[in-house]
């Protein structure tokens, strides 16, 4: 009779144990989830090496949903490395990459392709039809998209790429700007929640390079679009919101531009300003101005007041 007391007593704060568990468990889980509600990308631990020679090291990286990243480092640092790991190209690495709350494995790979937009630095790479709608409709046939919401979709992106302008056309019978474009709109038509620049815009004039970038910045103002620019030239990041700095196989930072430059964070890595940085670091050092302006508007509208 006691042996049997004590046995229902024992089940009894077992059942109690593991309730507790269970609910801490679930609380952390819900807190975790609460906190990184805005998340759209967590990248732990990462590490990574082609033959034995490492390139990444111990990576943690979290981006935001609907925020402009720009990455920078020197060649040769990792950055495209790290942009294969986060598309699920290379897939010898230590750590773990989420994705929207999923884990980048094989299962769940084709569902995180379907929000996740890469290009690379050769379009013609990215082309694989022999026309336009073809191409931009390519991605929207693997969803199993039926023609009518296929139409639908290049209506809505219509709207900021004009892509109805070159339609009918074969993708041998576009020009530079034509291709960009085409390439840009297979991109977004996705809708993706995470969209990847890696220098494919490098190599464009000045004008063509700020229209595709007025492109994606107003589609990222209407849809919840986070952006991972990389680019040599600084100047393209101010129409961002972060800096992240990629060296020696590491992140050594992940500020904001206006700490970026307010703290000279890279001034040590012999960059390149952008050129409104520069002539406000001289405006200040004549005490024109007190603090650095991030755009041409801002700082004619302090000059002239
Ligand atoms: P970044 O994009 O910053 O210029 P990468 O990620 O392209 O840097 O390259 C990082 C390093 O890895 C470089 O030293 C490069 O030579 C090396 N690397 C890149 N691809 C390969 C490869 N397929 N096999 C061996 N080494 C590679």
């Amino acid at each position: 009779m006691k042996f049997l007391l004590i046995k229902t007593l024992n089940i009894k704060l077992f059942i109690k144990n593991s309730l507790n568990a269970i609910f801490l468990v679930a609380k952390n889980v819900i807190m975790k989830r609460a906190l990184r509600v805005n998340e759209i990308l967590r990248i732990s631990d990462l590490s990574f090496s082609y033959d034995e020679v490492k390139i990444l090291n111990q990576i943690n990286l979290s981006l935001n949903s609907n925020e402009w990243y720009t990455l920078v480092g020197k060649n040769g640092s990792g950055k495209t490395t790290l942009v294969k790991i986060v598309a699920g190209l290379l897939k010898d690495y230590n750590g773990e990459i989420e994705f929207n709350f999923l884990k980048l494995n094989q299962e769940n790979l084709f569902e995180i392709r379907t929000r996740m937009s890469v290009l690379f630095n050769n379009i013609d790479d990215l082309i694989i039809e022999d026309n336009v709608y073809d191409e931009i409709s390519f991605e929207l046939k693997n969803m199993n998209y039926n023609k009518e919401l296929i139409a639908q979709s290049i209506k809505a992106i219509d709207e900021y790429t004009h892509i109805n302008d070159i339609l009918d056309k074969e993708v041998n019978e576009l020009d530079l700007e034509e291709k960009y474009i085409l390439v840009l709109t297979s991109a977004l038509i996705i809708k993706p929640k995470l969209l990847i620049i890696d220098e494919t815009f490098s190599r464009l004039n000045t004008s063509l390079r700020k229209r595709l970038y007025k492109i994606i910045k107003s589609y990222k103002e209407d849809n919840k679009l986070t952006v991972l620019n990389i680019t040599h030239d600084l100047e393209d990041s101010l129409i961002g919101d972060n800096i992240i700095l990629l060296e020696n196989g590491e992140v050594k930072f992940n500020e904001s531009v206006e700490k970026t430059f307010d703290d000279k964070l890279l001034n040590e890595n012999n960059s390149n300003l952008p050129f409104i940085v520069n002539l406000s670091e001289y405006l200040k050092l004549y005490e024109v101005i007190k603090t650095n302006h991030y755009s041409m508007e801002d700082l004619v509208d302090t000059l002239w007041k």
